[in-house]
């Protein structure tokens, strides 16, 4: 007998949600696939669904992040060694990720004869959030430096089978004698994040090897994000101007690189990732791209990342929605289940819309990376990124806040189990943060709009509902205007929602049950909402929204 059958009985507490399959129990995502790329063998992400669903991961997921990173600037000798010390859990979930193809697997080529390999890879990239976030970010990182990478020919071909292979390798030694790498990227200064033409990091030739031009760097970054990958893409100014280097921890001799790790940032949420700040000692770098072209040349790598922001919301969000329905299904109030009380099934519906509605836009913009020969796909890739990004990121801290809320205090608690909301709570905000905070993508997108066919392939998109929704038809009848008479800075928030919405409405058309498109296309576009979560109209079809949604 425990102590507390002493004093009282413990019920009316739920089962948490483990040893669940998350890809069968996300119709959500299954729709998506279906529409984007019917035809997928959907089996890997049926047995990744398996796993990450699993007791022993989710334990590795909370070890990790209980037992965070570790710096180690120095050995007991006293020489520098600039290594970060990891949980063996952060390992084990690493050497998963690597393992389901999440990396730089995507572009090997049998991956890319599929014709949806992005698509692919971004689904599993969504399942295995809801285990994990803050890990994937040297994943998402040595995914998205591919495009940008292979402008360096003879790097790219010296490390592109570690780059591409389904091997987890974390020590720090010279990457051809190590069967997998993973890449980071560094911006970011003191001075400015968003502004990097103000880097001052100075990078001074020294030389060309079969590399190619080899410069000594100087310098820092203020946030340098899992400092063990075995490379980097960094901006520094050259006598061209800002330039993208490719900066390797360990040299082709096997000594260490002038990279210093300061310190490891204190942050908000993200425990299991190490975020740290560096300095450039004469570290020694190659050139990517042109010298003085060095933005646009990272920037290819920030694309696929901004993608995974938007991927990672969708993922989060389907992970909070599906704790909140796990928990109102079991728990009783007031002599009811709450997912039985009318305005719990408010809130609840409406955190469903949200998380299908995103789910739904970040997939279809996956398809644009796997179409990148189609004229509109160019152009829906360079448009959606930003509105993805924006408006997904944008809801994430809402939605967390209010399925949480769902769970009452057990919520807000931090231990395992339930406690996985304040983990997913405090995640939410950085992605809106990193990789071009909100603002900076309200603005990128004008930047798209001034493509002269935004406006044509916009109306293209939303073709497909014409016709199903009065709202929507208003919508979508004035969008290309606006975008054709191109907002201002001051209005660029307002046009990225605006766009959005009604993306999102045209694929809910598309792959989502009616009630479903009704409800968000009446609540989000139609007016029959208020400001928070769980106030759309009563004649909204509850039951069939929820029941779609349940992960079980
Ligand atoms: C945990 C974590 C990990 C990170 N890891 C990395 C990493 O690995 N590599 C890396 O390079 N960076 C990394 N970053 C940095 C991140 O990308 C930057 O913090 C971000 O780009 C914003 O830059 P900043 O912090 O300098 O803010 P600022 O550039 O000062 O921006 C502050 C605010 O001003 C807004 N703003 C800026 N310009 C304008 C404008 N013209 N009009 C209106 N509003 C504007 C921005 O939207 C933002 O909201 C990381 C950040 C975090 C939090």
């Amino acid at each position: 007998m425990t102590q507390s059958d002493t004093t009282h009985e413990v019920f009316n507490q739920v089962e948490p949600l483990v040893d669940v399959n998350l890809f069968d129990g996300n119709r959500a995502l299954q729709a998506a696939l279906k529409f984007n790329a019917p035809a997928m063998d959907t089996a890997p992400l049926r047995a990744l669904g398996q796993l990450v669903g699993s007791a022993d991961m989710q334990t590795h997921a909370r070890l990790a992040n209980t037992f965070t990173p570790q710096l180690k600037t120095h050995s007991r000798f006293g020489h520098r060694i600039d290594q970060v010390e990891f949980h063996p859990s952060y390992h084990a979930l690493m050497a998963a990720a690597v393992d389901a193809g999440l990396h730089g697997r995507v572009f090997a080529p049998e991956e890319q004869a599929s014709g949806h390999a992005h698509m692919k890879r971004a689904a599993g990239f969504m399942l295995f959030t809801e285990l994990e976030p803050s890990m994937l970010c040297p994943i998402s990182m040595t995914y998205a430096v591919t495009p940008a990478l292979k402008d360096n020919p003879a790097i790219y071909a010296d490390w592109a089978p570690q780059l591409t292979s389904r091997a987890y390798d974390p020590a720090l030694k010279l990457w051809r004698e190590k069967p997998g790498v993973t890449m980071g990227m560094g911006m970011t200064e003191k001075q400015g994040g968003s502004d990097v033409r103000a880097n001052t990091t100075r990078a001074e030739p020294v030389g060309s090897d079969a590399w190619g031009q080899r410069y000594s760097v100087v310098g820092h970054k203020w946030f340098f994000s899992a400092p063990m990958c075995d490379a980097f893409l960094i901006l520094a100014q050259t006598a061209s101007g800002l330039s993208c280097l490719f900066l390797p921890r360990v040299l082709p001799d096997g000594s260490l690189n002038g990279l210093r790790i300061q310190r490891l940032k204190d942050k908000l949420g993200n425990k299991a990732n190490a975020s740290s700040e560096v300095e450039f000692h004469g570290a020694t770098a190659w050139l990517v791209g042109e010298e003085g072209r060095g933005i646009p040349q990272i920037l290819a790598m920030g694309t696929l990342t901004r993608l995974d922001c938007a991927l990672g919301v969708s993922g989060l969000m389907r992970q909070a929605l599906s704790i909140a329905l796990n928990h109102t299904t079991q728990r009783k109030a007031f002599g009811k289940y709450l997912i039985d009380q009318p305005l719990m099934k408010n809130v609840l519906a409406d955190l469903a819309l949200e998380s299908e509605a995103a789910t739904a836009l970040s997939m279809r913009l996956a398809r644009a990376f796997d179409r990148a020969d189609d004229t509109h796909e160019q152009v829906m890739a360079r448009l959606l990124t930003p509105i993805a990004k924006f408006w997904i990121c944008k809801r994430g801290s809402h939605f967390a806040q209010e399925a949480m809320e769902c769970l009452g205090g057990n919520g807000y608690v931090e231990e395992s189990g339930e406690g996985i909301m304040a983990r997913i709570y405090r995640e939410m905000p950085l992605n809106s943060i990193w990789e071009g905070a909100g603002n900076i993508m309200a603005l990128d997108l004008l930047r798209a709009l001034r493509k002269a066919d935004a406006a044509a392939a916009l109306a293209q998109e939303l073709a497909p509902a014409k016709g199903m929704h009065p709202a929507l038809d208003r919508l979508a009848a004035q969008l290309p205007i606006r975008v054709e008479e191109m907002a201002t800075e001051l209005e660029a928030r307002r046009l990225a929602q605006d766009v959005a919405l009604a993306v999102q409405a045209a694929l809910l058309a598309q792959t989502a049950p009616l009630e479903v498109f009704a409800a968000f296309c009446d609540s989000r576009i139609g007016g029959h909402w208020g400001y928070s979560f769980g106030s759309l109209n009563a004649a909204t079809a509850f039951d069939r929204i929820i029941e779609r949604a349940q992960p079980r």
